[in-house]
């Protein structure tokens, strides 16, 4: 009998628990199998970016070598949606003889319910499902407060995680090295257990929506080289260059991490080798840079712990009686950047034609649309999710609601960024508003924030500001405190 390897979203060879497993389990007369399931209309249905869809492509059609170089093959299926999963997992396990599939845990609602109705139809069968928490360093639910409660805010889950990070693995029985070292291959892959002959042809284009990828590479040397590049000669600066989109002060790891082409395990232990006292410095870079490894974290818990995110619905109960405006007008203007904030507007049209929007701005242009023009942050999360390169439910679920004061945002509702003032903290020279703005490529400095006050502004082929800031910020506090009241 035989192994499978139930890929989804850890297109990975190296460091992967469900294929370490798999091998781990296999004996001499066995073979190791991997598979994909590519499901477009669910795809459709949670709004996934065709550019995703293709950089998972690529990543596959790239993934067979790597598979082959271990004799293991890599068969890529498409059916329509999760509801056929389950038969195409039986039905790949009946033609190759496995006893025992392998795969690692998605935290949200539709995966969860999906991997439930596979091991129904697995165990009729008589096949092992085992599934492993591989996607975050402490899976979700052990990071708890005093109480045993989840926590709902960020600093004291980092502090806790922290703790446990620190001390009590062996506790928990977590299989993880205190310094995250990723889990090499058991030697038994070396062998040569697997028979396969294995042929490596392209796997076509997925029924998908075509968009190219191309500029972001998909072999692991190209993945693991900007993981160095960045520890090495960026992390120690990161604090200070991590807001500035017109430096290249951020790792651009996240593509990655969302397919699961690199794992948060690798990202760590290259961190922690770079910087072994880190954790003991948080004024450092490095430790900042950790820091946002574990917001990546404290989100899978929350959609662990509540649910009713992956379902819709707000962080916060009271919130559901916030008057979002119907605005079509409005949030055409934002989605094609063109609502006379340059900040705004270039970041809306690097997300356009890049699939990948720099942290800071992507917290400007949701505070815009969520609070300045008053728009559902699901309209923004929806646009988001289908336009990016990295769209992940948990962190973009996270940022918007974080953003438009449904979340977990420690802060009141009434923080609402000024998106002038933040262009001139963040781009004070405009560097990165004329490299996406072109209008305003001839705009002076001392305007380039505000080109509409500017004296040779009619020259220039580019809006006056949408909303009046001030206004939309009184009025968006006002809105906040009345559905505030109400619930
Ligand atoms: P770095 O600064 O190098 O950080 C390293 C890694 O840490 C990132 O790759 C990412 O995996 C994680 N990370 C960093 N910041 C955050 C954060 N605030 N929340 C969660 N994880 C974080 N990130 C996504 O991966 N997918 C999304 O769909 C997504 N949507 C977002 C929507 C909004 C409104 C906001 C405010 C943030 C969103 N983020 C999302 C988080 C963050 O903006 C990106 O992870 C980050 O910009 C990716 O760039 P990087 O890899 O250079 O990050």
């Amino acid at each position: 009998m035989n192994k499978l390897v139930w890929l989804r979203n850890d297109l990975r060879v190296v460091d992967n628990t469900a294929l370490n497993q798999a091998c781990a389990q296999c004996q001499n007369n066995e073979s190791v199998i991997a598979c994909f399931i590519a499901t477009p209309m669910q795809w459709h249905e949670h709004h996934e970016a065709p550019i995703k869809i293709d950089f998972i492509h690529r990543r596959l059609n790239e993934l067979r070598h790597h598979f082959a170089e271990l004799n293991i093959p890599l068969i890529v299926k498409e059916v329509a949606d999760f509801s056929q999963v389950p038969n195409s997992i039986s039905e790949i396990s009946t033609e190759h003889q496995v006893d025992h599939v392998f795969c690692n845990k998605q935290y949200l609602v539709n995966e969860e319910q999906r991997d439930f109705a596979v091991g129904h139809l697995l165990a009729e069968k008589s096949i092992k499902l085992s599934v492993f928490d591989d996607d975050c360093l402490i899976p979700p639910g052990h990071v708890l407060t005093k109480q045993g409660d989840p926590f709902k805010v960020f600093t004291p889950f980092r502090k806790a995680w922290l703790n446990i990070y620190r001390d009590q693995l062996d506790v928990l029985g977590i299989n993880l090295a205190v310094q995250a070292k990723p889990t090499p291959l058991p030697n038994t892959i070396n062998m040569d257990f697997n028979k396969h002959e294995i042929p490596v042809f392209n796997y076509p284009a997925f029924n998908y929506p075509p968009c190219s990828s191309i500029d972001w590479a998909v072999d692991d040397e190209a993945i693991h080289q900007r993981l160095l590049t960045f520890c090495y000669e960026k992390a120690a600066n990161y604090h200070e260059d991590r807001d500035f989109p017109a430096i290249d002060g951020t790792s651009c790891l996240s593509p990655y991490l969302a397919i699961g082409a690199l794992s948060l395990r690798q990202c760590f232990h290259v961190l922690m080798t770079e910087f072994p006292e880190c954790l003991e410095q948080p004024e450092s870079g490095a430790f900042s840079w950790f820091n946002e490894l574990v917001w990546r974290e404290f989100y899978r818990h929350l959609m662990v712990a509540f649910p009713k995110l992956c379902c819709e619905r707000p962080f916060h109960e009271w919130t559901q009686f916030v008057q979002w405006r119907p605005d079509d007008a409005g949030l055409k203007a934002w989605q094609q950047g063109k609502t006379g904030f340059p900040i705004v507007d270039a970041a809306m049209r690097q997300l356009k034609a890049t699939g990948w929007m720099h942290n800071r701005l992507r917290m400007i242009v949701a505070s815009f649309l969520t609070k300045d023009l008053l728009i559902h942050w699901q309209a923004g999360e929806q646009w988001f999710m289908s336009h990016l390169i990295d769209g992940d439910l948990a962190s973009n679920n996270g940022g918007w609601q974080w953003a438009a004061s449904t979340g977990t945002d420690a802060q009141p509702y009434f923080r609402v960024f000024n998106p002038t003032t933040q262009g001139q903290r963040f781009d004070p020279k405009g560097e990165f508003i004329r490299k996406w703005v072109q209008e305003l490529k001839d705009v002076p400095d001392k305007f380039i924030h505000t080109p509409h006050l500017w004296l040779g502004a009619h020259s220039v082929n580019y809006p006056k500001p949408i909303v009046d800031h001030k206004q939309a910020r009184l009025l968006a506090i006002d809105v906040f405190k009345q559905a505030n009241e109400l619930g």
